[in-house]
């Protein structure tokens, strides 16, 4: 698929559904049936940056902010261990982080014998390396959009650039580097998100997390409409296409505008979920956007749910 050809499918409504259904048959054909959990800790709201669309940027006084302890991490990645998970994410603010007690809970989680991801926004290379040393393996950092413009107007304290010499840094280290796009942030055109796509595939990301954008009024952005599900369901749907092996999560922020969001989303290209792991004290604190809502099943829960769409878990 060329540019233009991607931009015709996306813009073409009426097929949506089609796209799903092919979307679904390459994800069966490639990476089976099998549906891959990842164990997510969101272990600190607090964060430097000050991106318009995000509950937790640094001017949003109105959230109470909160880091977990080294210990309420690691006590939160054995349970995860426990119920069975062979992934945890490591998901924060872009707060400064202690450097040691970082390398610590890693080298305590592949002790557990995990997968590690880290998803704790723009670094040194060097603070990426040393993680990398210490064993993580994963990390996600969304390219958010790849319309310069938009970027940067959305995200003041930083160039696209630097994003995404991060994102390259992660790459040549050796990490599994997820990134991906919000849909719907003002100013973004379906030709940008086209370009997005292909970034994807330039960029050789293992993972991509896509979501619709979700209007907080806690922010700038509290005037502007929420993303198009039915558009990221054709955006996810032609990512599968294009790159038949990659992991895709159904994502929260889908299951926040479309009830039954994430099961449609599994069958729409999608192979992975996320439940949340985050303890229900601070939960409601880590608020990116309104009525989030995160995956809070059992192991046993998501089986049934899985099943009852014809998937495993992994
Ligand atoms: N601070 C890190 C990780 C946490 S934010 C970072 O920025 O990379 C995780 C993701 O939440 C972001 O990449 C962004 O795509 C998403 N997000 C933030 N605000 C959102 C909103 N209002 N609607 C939908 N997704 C949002
Ligand atoms: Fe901070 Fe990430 Fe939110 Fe931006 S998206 S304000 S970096 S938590």
């Amino acid at each position: 698929m060329n540019f233009k050809e991607i931009v015709e499918l996306l813009k073409n409504e009426s097929l949506e559904e089609e796209l799903a259904l092919l979307a679904d048959e390459v994800r069966k054909a490639n990476v089976g049936n099998i549906v891959r959990l990842r164990a997510l800790i969101e272990f600190s709201n607090i964060c430097r940056q000050d991106c318009l669309y995000c509950g937790l940027r640094k001017s949003n006084s109105n959230i109470t902010r909160y880091k977990l302890t080294k210990n309420e991490i690691m006590s939160c990645i054995s349970r995860a261990v426990k119920q069975g998970y062979k992934t945890v994410v490591l998901q924060s603010g872009e707060g400064t982080c202690d450097i040691d007690e970082m390398t610590e809970i890693i080298k305590f989680a592949k002790q557990l014998g995990v997968y590690v991801t880290l998803s704790l926004g723009q670094r040194t290379y060097d603070e990426y390396a040393t993680y990398r040393m210490a064993g993580a393996d994963r990390y996600l950092l969304r390219i958010e959009t790849t319309d310069e413009y938009v970027h940067e107007r959305l995200r003041p304290y930083t160039k696209m650039q630097n994003r995404m010499e991060c994102i390259q840094h992660l790459k040549s280290l050796g990490y599994e580097v997820g990134t991906g796009i919000m849909i719907g942030l003002p100013g973004q055109t379906i030709e940008s998100i086209s370009r997005d796509v292909l970034y994807f595939k330039e960029s050789k990301a293992d993972m991509l997390g896509i979501g619709p954008f979700i209007s907080n009024v806690q922010t700038p952005l509290k005037d502007f409409p929420n993303g198009d599900i039915h558009l990221t369901r054709r955006v996810i749907s032609v990512c599968r296409i294009l790159m038949p092996k990659i992991n895709i999560p159904a994502t929260t922020a889908v299951e926040t505008l479309l009830p039954n969001g994430r099961d449609l989303f599994l069958q729409s290209g999608c192979n992975v979920i996320m439940p949340n792991f985050t303890p229900e004290n601070v939960r409601s604190s880590y608020s990116l956007y309104p009525n989030k809502k995160a995956l809070y099943k059992s192991r046993n829960e998501i089986n049934n749910d899985l099943e009852r769409i014809g998937r495993v878990v992994d």
